[in-house]
C-alpha cells in the first residue's frame, strides 16, 4: 500500500477520502497522526489554498500529500463568500451566523444562483511540478427558508433544482452522487489510478 497524508483533520471528509482510496492500494493517514502544524490560508482562490496545504503536508511527513478545499460562491456576489465560506460572518465560525449573512447580503435580490466548489491536490513530493488537481462544482439556488436536518453548512438554504430538495434534504448517498466533493474525489480516483 502507498502512504498518502491526508491534510485535513475533518473526521467526515477522511472517511470519504479513505473509502475512494484504499481500492487504489493508497493508505490515508491523516496529517493530525504526524503533528503537522496549522498551514497559512492566504490566497483568494481554493486552487492555491489547497496547493500551499498539501505542499506544507508533504514537506512536514516526507510523504505524498493530498489536500481538499471547498466552499460556496454565489453569482450575485461575485463568487463570495468563497474561499471565506467557512468564516464568512467572522470568529468563531458559525454555519447560523453564515447562513444569516449571506440571506440578509442577497435580501431583495434575484439571483439566487450558487454552486459549491470542490478541489482536491496531490503532490507527490513538496516540489512536485506536477501536482494531480480534480475539481468537482454542484449548482443550485439560495433559498430565504430553511428545509431539512441532514449536510452541514450551507445546505439547508441551496436548493437543488433537479431534486425539488434542499442540501440538507437529501441522503448522504444522494448527496455523495451529485456533490461538488463526490465529483471531485471520483475525478481524482480516475486520474491516480491512471497513474497521474
Ligand atoms: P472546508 O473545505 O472544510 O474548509 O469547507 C469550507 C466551508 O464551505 C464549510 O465550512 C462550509 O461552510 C462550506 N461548505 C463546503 N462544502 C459544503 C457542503 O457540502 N455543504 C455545506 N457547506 C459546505
Amino acid at each position: 500500500m502507498k502512504k498518502v497524508v491526508i491534510a485535513s483533520n475533518n473526521p467526515g471528509k477522511l472517511r470519504e477520502i479513505q473509502q475512494i482510496l484504499a481500492p487504489l492500494d493508497f493508505e490515508a493517514l491523516p496529517q493530525g497522526g504526524f503533528g503537522v502544524p496549522e498551514c497559512p490560508e492566504p490566497h483568494v482562490t481554493f486552487v492555491e489554498n489547497c496547493i500551499a496545504k498539501a505542499r506544507h503536508a508533504s514537506a512536514h511527513t516526507g510523504l505524498p500529500a493530498l489536500a481538499d478545499d471547498s466552499g460556496i460562491c454565489v453569482d450575485a456576489l461575485n463568487g463570495a463568500p468563497g474561499v471565506y465560506s467557512a468564516r464568512y460572518a467572522g470568529e468563531p465560525k458559525s454555519d447560523q451566523r453564515n447562513n444569516q449573512k449571506l440571506l440578509a447580503t442577497l435580501k431583495g435580490n434575484p439571483n439566487r444562483k450558487a454552486h459549491y466548489y470542490c478541489v482536491m491536490v496531490y503532490v507527490r513530493n513538496p516540489d512536485d511540478p506536477q501536482p494531480i488537481i480534480a475539481e468537482g462544482a454542484w449548482h443550485g439556488e439560495i433559498v430565504d427558508e430553511p428545509r431539512g436536518a441532514g449536510g452541514f453548512g450551507y445546505d439547508p438554504y441551496f436548493l437543488v433544482p433537479q431534486f425539488g430538495k434542499t442540501g440538507a434534504e437529501l441522503s448522504a448517498e444522494e448527496k455523495n452522487g451529485i456533490s461538488h466533493r463526490g465529483q471531485a474525489l471520483r475525478a481524482l480516483a480516475t486520474k491516480l489510478q491512471a497513474g497521474g
